[in-house]
């Protein structure tokens, strides 16, 4: 009889007129509280009406239900996660954590008014721009910068500027996707310029580069392949040689980088690949790399090299499109400082630090965890795994690490990772020999309370 079963749901009018409701209206919202009760009820005539309930649940059961939607309606969207996968720069996870170093520095600037654009000595508008020059001049020795959104629009807006209606020569080894729908062919047409690919997946010779060039030609291009690796017989021309043929035909040389890393990494375990300036001293024109990838910032694109190329970049129209905000600026601007000692950087930004850490020191931080967590009903070992650094850099490396696994007695470890995942702050895992992984590379200790805390919560 379900016509008769939904006669007797309460009128909403009647359902706030409860006294904790008009308390849950008092801590929310009224339009919160209302949408919450529609759609609870909504929820309920449904359910009667294809025949999963046979009785109206009771007033103090629909408040119950209210208040529950009301909390879950109420976080927000985009919320932090823990990450103890063990890939430092995960893309579905935001890559790369801001230095607390430079909070004063975001704080003081998206708080109060700035001097953005306004040239205080000489009292007259000002650029963007500027802040960072000084900085990215010590720390790379480009003579001029300009950041934009992110590196994809870096790259556009250098073709764009300095090669639209020109061919702009790249090797075919490095014809690169990088996740979503960046493809280097695709960015070229879309800044106006004409992809000229040369020589074969594997080898690319300078002649290779030298025979494509004609009265139309515009850039010499080299990209990053940031996330596979050519593996074998294979052959890439050097910056050097690029920069030096480039030079000799009146072309712009181009590297996207795409992580762009300020220090080298190969001694901590990774392969060595060229820092920014060093990629600059082979005497390429202008080099583009992200802010959020091994620099360890914010999101965005850098674009380092000669200043009359640049200058030319400012004009552009595009230029406003991509522009970055002040809380950009401000903490880029705050986290290159913390390059001018290497050793800050590495303690301090926590891409640096997690791909820095020692295995002694992942050890140590594995002890103090399975210690943190030996009153809980897990079985807890502690072994050597491989982390990854992620993001689109060095592919085929991974960086060695240390993970501490959780066997449960009672639960799978497909169900822990499951409700892990529906914690206040979800956490992050991996499964591996049907066990839980921690990784400590990405697991900061500061947040070993809140895995222990959610931990004995779901397996209550
Ligand atoms: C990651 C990457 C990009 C895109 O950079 P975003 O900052 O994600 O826009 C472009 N080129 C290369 C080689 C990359 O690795």
């Amino acid at each position: 009889m379900p016509n008769k079963l939904l006669s007797k749901i309460p009128a909403i009018n009647k359902i706030l007129l409860l006294d904790r409701i008009k308390e849950l209206i008092n801590s929310y919202s009224e339009v919160a509280v209302k949408s919450a009760i529609k759609s609870y009820i909504e929820n309920i005539k449904n359910k009667i009406l294809n025949e999963e309930l046979y009785e109206v649940p009771s007033l103090e059961k629909i408040v119950d239900e209210v208040e529950k939607i009301v909390e879950k309606e109420d976080e927000n969207s985009l919320r932090r996660v823990i990450n103890a996968t063990g890939t430092i720069l995960h893309t579905n996870l935001g890559r790369s954590l801001l230095s607390q170093k430079i909070k004063g520095n975001i704080e003081s600037i998206a708080f109060n008014y700035s001097n953005l654009e306004f040239d205080i000595d000489n009292k007259k508008r000002g650029s963007r721009y500027v802040h960072l020059i000084d900085i990215i001049k010590k720390i790379t020795g480009a003579e001029d910068v300009l950041v934009v959104n992110n590196n994809a629009a870096a790259v556009l807006l250098t073709l764009n500027t300095l090669v639209k209606d020109k061919e702009i020569v790249v090797s075919r080894g490095e014809l690169v996707e990088i996740g979503g729908a960046f493809r280097i062919p695709e960015i070229i047409k879309l800044s106006g310029g004409i992809p000229i690919e040369v020589g074969t997946t594997n080898k690319t010779h300078l002649k290779d580069y030298e025979n494509s060039i004609n009265e139309n030609t515009g850039a010499l291009l080299k990209v990053h392949t940031s996330n596979y690796k050519i593996l074998g017989f294979t052959k890439e021309v050097s910056n050097e040689e690029i920069a030096y043929l480039a030079r000799e035909n009146e072309l712009v040389s181009i590297n996207d980088l795409g992580s762009g890393q300020l220090v080298d990494f190969s001694k901590y375990g990774l392969p060595y690949e060229p820092t920014v300036k060093e990629v600059l001293d082979s005497g390429i024109d202008i080099v583009t790399f992200s802010g959020d990838k091994l620099l360890g910032g914010p999101q965005a694109g850098i674009i380092v090299g000669k200043k009359e190329y640049i200058d030319k970049m400012k004009k552009n129209q595009l230029t406003r499109a991509l522009r970055v905000d002040k809380m950009t600026l401000a903490a880029l601007e705050a986290t290159l400082k913390l390059y001018l000692d290497e050793k800050v950087a590495l303690e301090h930004i926590p891409t640096l630090h997690m791909i820095s850490l020692s295995k002694e020191r992942l050890f140590g931080k594995a002890d103090v965890l399975k210690t943190k967590l030996s009153d809980l009903d897990f079985m807890i070992t502690i072994e050597e795994d491989k982390a990854e650094v992620g993001g689109g850099s060095y592919p085929a490396s991974s960086l060695e690490s240390v993970v501490v696994k959780l066997e449960h007695k009672n639960l799978s470890s497909t169900e822990i990772e499951r409700r892990l995942l529906e914690v206040e702050i979800p956490i992050i895992t991996r499964i591996k020999d049907n066990s839980i992984i921690l990784d400590m590379r990405t697991l900061r200790t500061r947040e070993f309370d809140l895995v222990k805390n959610s931990l004995e919560k779901i397996t209550k």
